[in-house]
This record gives C-alpha cells, sequence and structure tokens, in this order.
C-alpha cells in the first residue's frame, strides 16, 4: 500500500516536472531598465517593483497575461515583467542548473566592489536593511561553487562579504556595511560577472561638497494635477519651486544638477536613466499632490527604499515648521524615481493642490522660497544625524 503510494506520487511529480520544463521559453532583458514586478497587481504606477535587472539577463518566460509575461526566477521565485523589455532567445539551450565561481572584494578611487562570477547572465533582486546597513542579493537558478572569497584593503565602505544557498537553486549574499547610512548602490554586469558596486560615504558630510539632483516633476505634454480654484497646473509650479530650491542650495554652495529646466515633456524612465549617468549625492524629486477627497491636504514625503527612509523624515520635520498640516512619511512608494538604489533619494509633495488652503500656499512665491529653505535644512540636519 505504501510503495503503491510513492509510486503513484513519483509519476505525478515527474509529469508535473516534465509540464513545466516543457512550458517555458528562453528570453533576454533589452530594455536598459527592464523592471521585474512582484505581482500583476497595479497601481498608476503599474506594477509594483521588485527591481530593476540589467540588459541581456537569461530569464524563463512560462505564461502572458496583459502586456506581462509570467518569468520563473528559480524553482520557488516567479515575477512578472513587460512585454516590451525583453526579447525571446532562441540561440540559448536551458541547462539543468548554473553555477557560481568565485567573488572579489574590492575598491577604487571611488566605490567599493563585490564581484560574483557566474556561468550565465542570471536574474536577482536586492534589498537593503538599516541598523545595522546591510544590502542583500539573491540571485536565482544557480547554485554555488564558491570555495573562495578575495578580499582586499582597497574596500572603505564594506565590512563583510559573504552567502548562503538558502534554496536548492537561490544564492543570497550578504554584504554588510561599516557605516549606519546607506549611500546607494548599483547592481550590473560586466560579462558574466554580476557586480554590486556600492557608494561610499562622501568625504565630507556638508551640503556645500555634495551634488544634489532636483527633479521638477512632469512637464511638456505632462501637465500632472490641476489647482482646485486657480486651475494651475502642477508642471508650473514644480518647475518653479525646483528652481527656488536650485538657487537656494547653490548659494548654500551645492551642486545641482537638474533633470528639467524648462517646460519640457521626460519620460520618467529617461530622468531615473539620466540620474544614473549624474550620480548625485541626493535627489529631490518635487510634485504636488492632489486627492478627490476634500479634506485630505498638508505636506508629505516618499521613499521606497527603507534605506533612505532617514532623508525622507528629515526633510518631512523641517517642512512641518511651516504652515503645513502632517499628510505624512510614506514607504514603499512605487514611484519610478523613488525605484533606483544607486543613489539617496526621495519624493517631496510640500501641499496638496486638490486643497484651497493649501492651492494657496503653492502659488505663493513666499511658500515657494520658504520651502527651498526648508528642504536645505533638512539635508542638513539628515547629514549631521549620518555621522556615526
Ligand atoms: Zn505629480
Amino acid at each position: 500500500m505504501r510503495m503503491m503510494a510513492i509510486i503513484f506520487l513519483l509519476t505525478t511529480f515527474t509529469t508535473a516536472a516534465q509540464k513545466q520544463n516543457d512550458s517555458f521559453l528562453l528570453a533576454r532583458t533589452s530594455a536598459r531598465l527592464a523592471m521585474l514586478a512582484y505581482s500583476l497587481g497595479e497601481d498608476r504606477f503599474g506594477s509594483a517593483k521588485l527591481g530593476y535587472l540589467d540588459t541581456s539577463v537569461l530569464l524563463k518566460i512560462t505564461d502572458s497575461s496583459k502586456q506581462l509575461y509570467h518569468v520563473q526566477l528559480s524553482k520557488s521565485h516567479k515575477a512578472y515583467i513587460n512585454k516590451s523589455d525583453i526579447r525571446i532567445d532562441t540561440s540559448t539551450t536551458d541547462r539543468p542548473f548554473y553555477l557560481t565561481s568565485s567573488f572579489s572584494v574590492k575598491g577604487d578611487e571611488l566605490y567599493d566592489y563585490v564581484n560574483i562570477s557566474l556561468d550565465e547572465k542570471l536574474p536577482y533582486k536586492s534589498w537593503m536593511e538599516v541598523n545595522p546597513a546591510k544590502i542583500f542579493l539573491e540571485v536565482y537558478g544557480v547554485q554555488s561553487n564558491t570555495n573562495w572569497i578575495t578580499q582586499l584593503r582597497s574596500v572603505k565602505e564594506i565590512k563583510e562579504v559573504y552567502f548562503n544557498q538558502t534554496e536548492d537553486d537561490v544564492v543570497k549574499v550578504t554584504i554588510e556595511l561599516k557605516h549606519k547610512q546607506h549611500w546607494g548602490y548599483s547592481v550590473y554586469y560586466n560579462k558574466n560577472k554580476l557586480c554590486v558596486r556600492i557608494r561610499r560615504r562622501p568625504s565630507t558630510l556638508k551640503v556645500n561638497k555634495l551634488l544634489i539632483a532636483v527633479d521638477a516633476g512632469h512637464g511638456g505634454s505632462n501637465d500632472g494635477a490641476v489647482g482646485v480654484t486657480g486651475k494651475g497646473l502642477e508642471k508650473t509650479y514644480t518647475l518653479r519651486f525646483a528652481n527656488e530650491l536650485e538657487k537656494y542650495l547653490k548659494k548654500k554652495g551645492a551642486a545641482v544638477f537638474m533633470t528639467r529646466t524648462s517646460d519640457t515633456t521626460i519620460d520618467n524612465i529617461d530622468r531615473v536613466l539620466m540620474l544614473q549617468d549624474a550620480m548625485p549625492d541626493v535627489l529631490i524629486s518635487l510634485h504636488f499632490n492632489s486627492s478627490t477627497n476634500a479634506d485630505v491636504k498638508g505636506a508629505s514625503t516618499y521613499y521606497k527604499h527603507i534605506g533612505f527612509r532617514s532623508l525622507s523624515t528629515a526633510i518631512l520635520n523641517r517642512l512641518l515648521q511651516l504652515d503645513v498640516s502632517e499628510f505624512g512619511n510614506i514607504g514603499s512608494y512605487n514611484y519610478t524615481l523613488n525605484a533606483p538604489t544607486d543613489f539617496p533619494n526621495t519624493l517631496v509633495e510640500a501641499a496638496f493642490l486638490s486643497d484651497a488652503e493649501d492651492e494657496k500656499k503653492i502659488v505663493n512665491p513666499r511658500f515657494q522660497k520658504a520651502v527651498a529653505k526648508k528642504i536645505y535644512k533638512g539635508i542638513k540636519d539628515w547629514l549631521k544625524s549620518v555621522k556615526e
């Protein structure tokens, strides 16, 4: 009886496994900022972002729904990707498993690096943890053959690097950092080496030594929200506030990078690419809120990655010294400009265009100047708080 049950189980299992193996297509990421999503769920920013992948990463496509392909990252991990972000690859033959090999941990004049040798460009996911600061990287569809991690003294920010094969076909790499604050990291492939490039803490924690990116939301054909009484456009005000912030930061000696300085249309993905080239120390993205609920108003700041929350709370604390109510500090926010891990970033929404009282403030040049000053002070407070 028992034997029969085992044979039955084995047969059904084999059939299921074969079925799974038979029914996938191999593909490679082709967009410069291919985004994996956690689920088929959506909000106005699209599906919940799991993270970006470099180009040419090998993916197993098992199914499709609407504009998304289903991706089997590993036996037990799934994700979704925009059809336009990949191309089907007919030249690669799938292998039962891939291997990791040696790691190297080293630094150059600017960054620290963890290089992970793989025998294929496999998909990955990364995330941050705080207290103490750590970066985690999961590589999917891979087994460990890593028996060698070279570590050089040229690193300045990395404290420890180690890995665990947490599942049959998942290798999880842990990177412990020396400082409390995350300054950002980028994950990309250099041939078949998966590289985590880690940003070091700036040598001087002063605003006048930093490059600060200021992003005026919307622009051109993208108006954004509309003022409830004055009918002014969000894109006009984000640029006005951005100009005030630029002026104030420059007066205080900071270098400023603006994503736009006129009424032009720039896609959010293009803004991220532009910022990844500029590599600012901090990104402040400016928008104004809007709601169909007339009772909602006030200031808010947003972040996606926990390692950048401290920046967003420091700025919100300063904004709340102005005559605005507290809408809150919002985490896990799915906004495209909060998605990069490359540099600390926050979205600032100083008030609501859909609230008449808030709108009156937004259109007032004195408030525009005051917000610029508070954002500067917030960055300054944040720098002071991260001196450990
Ligand atoms: Zn907006």
